[in-house]
């Protein structure tokens, strides 16, 4: 019977969205107590005055503020482990973390850290069972990616061992997480770029299954597609543009908060090719999976080749007159790499100075939890490498 599988949803994250909205910290913060961490990376909130308000604002209603500064894009769990020592230390009551995907994911790991006796990479090795308990998050977002916002999940590198795994608890979800279209404009081209890149890939990772009948969660898919393709090219040419850069915080957030995953199967192969790539070369993200994206599709293209026309016709507006089906999901899969090389994505594994040295040992960390991939298609060593070497 083509029904969806059965779910449950919950998403306890209190979503505060709109300029001006920082304020409302005054209002969030002392729910949770007076002693705050606060978690930031490597300096870009000092620079755009973020930081300045968001400690105007703390100082206002007598919070307790210790710092954890310098969080790394893709974070490392020895810096989490810093972190979840503050938190024992000063009994720190509420995590801010203020940045991007990177400082979001590190104070998730750093709130379950906080509870844990030993290394938090055995929460995020998954050598312990997932943690139950964590000291309460609250985020103020400045970049538009990783749906970290108002999600559970958390991705963190061992630069030790040259590995980078997803984890995530129901625990983590941000009590509130404040989106200010505002505090992403400072945002460089590139890292605009790599973030449209990763929530374009968010939907996909779940847009591509083989559920039968799901219209509803198809519709939300190609509408956060149509919407992105259309808003992204005049973005990147006017970067502080407050409408263009709301349509895409918003994006970033839908893409990844459980909405669209309802009853579905998704794939997540992509994220787990590019983790490793970033695991051993530490490279943005959103750039590999640019990279990667479009060859794993080409390569599992004749896994359901309807589904591929359908995103090639209902989100870029491909005719399907007068040709093959497979014709259309073609052109489609040409559009996306057209499209995502328009605004300046890499196309090229080489475009990082990556060559084919290290493709074995990638695809070996790929399957390091298990002997395959991926949900649309399995893939096994032989695919992996089949499409890292297409992406060289
Ligand atoms: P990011 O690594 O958090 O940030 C990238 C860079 O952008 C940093 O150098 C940061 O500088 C800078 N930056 C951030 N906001 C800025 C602003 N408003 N103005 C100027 N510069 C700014 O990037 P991200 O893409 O959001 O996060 C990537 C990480 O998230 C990866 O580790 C990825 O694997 C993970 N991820 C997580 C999820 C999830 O669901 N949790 C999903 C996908 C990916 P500063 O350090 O100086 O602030
Ligand atoms: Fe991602």
């Amino acid at each position: 019977m083509n029904v969806l599988r059965s779910f449950a949803f919950q998403n306890p994250t209190k979503l505060i969205f709109g300029k001006g909205q920082l304020e409302q910290l005054t209002t969030e913060v002392p729910k949770y107590g007076k002693k705050v961490l606060l978690v930031y990376g490597g300096g870009s909130i000092k620079r755009n005055g973020i930081y300045d308000n968001v400690m105007r604002l703390l100082s206002g209603i007598g919070a307790e503020v210790h710092e954890l500064s310098g969080v790394e894009p893709n974070p490392r769990h020895t810096t989490v482990n810093k972190g979840g020592q503050i938190c024992k230390e000063q009994g720190i009551e509420l995590i801010l973390a203020v940045g991007g995907g990177s400082v979001l994911d590190a104070a998730k790991a750093i709130a379950v850290a906080a509870k844990y006796d030993g290394d938090v990479w055995d929460i995020v090795s998954k050598k312990v069972p997932v943690p139950t308990e964590a000291v309460p998050i609250g985020t103020v977002l400045t970049l538009a990616a990783t749906g970290s916002e108002m999600n559970s999940g958390s991705v963190i590198t061992n630069w030790e061992l040259n590995e980078k795994h997803g984890w995530g608890s129901p625990a983590v979800f941000p009590k509130f997480s404040i989106l200010d279209p505002e505090h992403t404009a400072s945002l460089p081209k590139d890292h605009t770029v790599y973030g449209i890149a990763d929530m374009m890939a968010h939907v996909f990772e779940q847009y591509f299954h083989h559920d039968p009948h799901t219209p509803v969660q198809d519709g939300f898919c190609e509408s956060i597609l149509r919407a992105v393709i259309q808003t992204a090219p005049k973005l990147v040419e006017d970067l502080t543009n407050y409408q263009y850069r709301e349509t895409i915080l918003y994006s970033g957030t839908m893409a990844l908060n459980g909405t669209l995953s309802m009853g579905v199967l998704g794939d997540w192969a992509n994220h787990g090719l590019e983790h490793a790539v970033s695991a051993v070369y530490d490279i943005p993200h959103g750039g590999g999976l640019a990279i990667l994206f479009p060859n794993w599709m080409t390569y599992v293209l004749d896994e359901n080749v309807g589904r591929f026309k359908q995103l090639a016709v209902n989100v870029f507006g491909i005719s399907a007159d007068g040709k093959s089906d497979r014709d259309v999901a073609e052109e489609g899969i040409k559009a996306l790499r057209s499209f995502w090389t328009s605004i300046g994505a890499p196309s090229r594994l080489a475009d990082y100075g990556i060559d084919d040295s290290k493709l074995d040992l990638m695809a070996d960390k790929v399957l390091a939890a298990g002997g395959q991939v991926g949900h649309f298609k399995a893939l096994n060593k032989e695919d992996i490498l089949a499409i890292y070497r297409m992406s060289l």
